[in-house]
């Protein structure tokens, strides 16, 4: 089998998986008890949460772990929006994962005004359009770092920028990013960050939310006082362990991986276009190494999807089929690609265990299905 959907999850790493295994088994204590059972995971928790930290330049006090990626949007946008009166307004971008269009979605339920910015056909939100839609009622901006679909990576540093100049907070989605590229909340003067371990060979149900220090957010989960009283429940210690390991081994080899994948997706292209594919790629070339969505003329993404799985390829794609017709993705929709390439679109996220062989193959394979 080939797993080419990276950016969809990815196997938990090996080193990540031995130092879980602990934690799982012989020192299963309870971080917040007071016996001896309870310093080690204690320990753990702080330790990863400094190795977290560390990685994205922020403070281990502003680190908050959570379930997951949709739970970190969720608690940054509600947490924010939560604290003030209902007809104040949140802007977000028409690419964002549905983590944060269907907070949104809830949000404006509850009477909150969202402004949905569009993209160009790179995928990029632009700052002239963040600059014309930030109005007085606007608390709180929320644009993704790297785009799950198209891999494309927002100009974030500029758009927080004015979000500032506007007195508004800047959230940003980072799931897609962390581990892949470097990441730096200062530089990028983000005030929240969400993040998931599952996309960087880490564990599942396990993220975290970065809360800079002196941003005030509203608890979504209320019970004991973990997470000094801003995420209660009780701390999932081996996937906390887990992830701070991943993420450890993959901002080790940050650059090494980049060189790589950029190797593997340049070496697939060629080989799609020698063997006469008529295909456009979509989104900018500043994007998640190893991203990439393809658009093939004529085809059907979801045909192409099933038809790659039975020979053994796992990729992901940009159009759903209903009954009768085929429903493109937001993101595909968003960056109006032509409609003949628009219904053929595939996800293909290669990562480090992918060859060049591999790669060889799913062009071959491409190329099969649709010659
Ligand atoms: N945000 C983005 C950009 C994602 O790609 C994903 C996962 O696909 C999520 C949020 C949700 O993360 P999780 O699966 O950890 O809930």
């Amino acid at each position: 089998m080939i797993y080419a959907d990276h950016a969809a999850t990815t196997a938990l790493s090996p080193a990540a998986y031995e130092a879980m295994l602990p934690w799982l088994q012989d020192k299963y204590g309870n971080p917040s008890t007071l016996y001896s059972l309870a310093r080690d995971p204690r320990k753990a928790v702080a330790h990863s949460r400094e190795v977290i930290a560390a990685a994205i330049n922020a403070e281990p006090s502003e680190i908050f772990f959570t379930s997951g990626g949709t739970e970190a949007d969720n608690w940054a946008l509600k947490g924010t929006m939560f604290q003030y009166d209902r007809r104040k307004g949140l802007i977000t971008s028409v690419i964002e994962h549905h983590a944060v269009l269907n907070s949104c979605v809830a949000l404006e339920r509850m009477g909150y005004a969202i402004d949905t910015l569009p993209v160009d056909q790179m995928g990029i939100v632009q700052a002239e359009a963040l600059q014309s839609a930030l109005t007085d009622d606007i608390l709180l901006v929320s644009i993704m770092l790297a785009n799950n679909e198209i891999g494309t990576i927002e100009p974030v540093a500029k758009l927080a920028e004015i979000a500032h100049q506007g007195g508004v907070l800047f959230h940003t989605d980072a799931v897609q990013a962390i581990g892949h590229i470097p990441v730096d909340v200062k530089a990028l003067q983000v005030d929240m960050l969400s993040a998931s371990a599952h996309k960087f060979n880490g564990p599942k149900g396990i993220g975290y939310l970065y809360i800079r220090k002196g941003v005030h957010l509203v608890p979504l989960l209320d019970g004991g006082g973990q997470e000094r009283g801003m995420r209660a429940g009780t701390e999932n210690v081996a996937g906390i362990v887990g992830m701070a390991t991943a993420l450890q081994e993959h901002i080790e080899h940050l650059q090494q991986e980049a060189e790589y994948l950029n190797v593997l997706s340049s070496k697939l292209i060629d080989q799609l276009k020698s063997k006469g594919l008529d295909f456009r790629m979509n989104g900018s070339h500043n994007r998640i190494p190893g991203s990439l969505s393809l658009s093939f003329k004529g085809a059907d993404g979801e045909m192409l999807l099933h038809r790659l799985d039975l020979m053994g390829t796992a990729v992901a794609t940009g159009s759903a089929c209903d009954s009768k017709d085929t429903v493109l993705s937001h993101v595909i929709q968003a960056i109006a690609a032509p409609q003949e390439y628009a219904h053929g679109t595939i996800r293909i996220t290669l990562g480090m265990d992918n060859t060049t062989e591999q790669v060889d193959m799913i062009a071959q394979q491409i190329a099969t299905i649709l010659h």
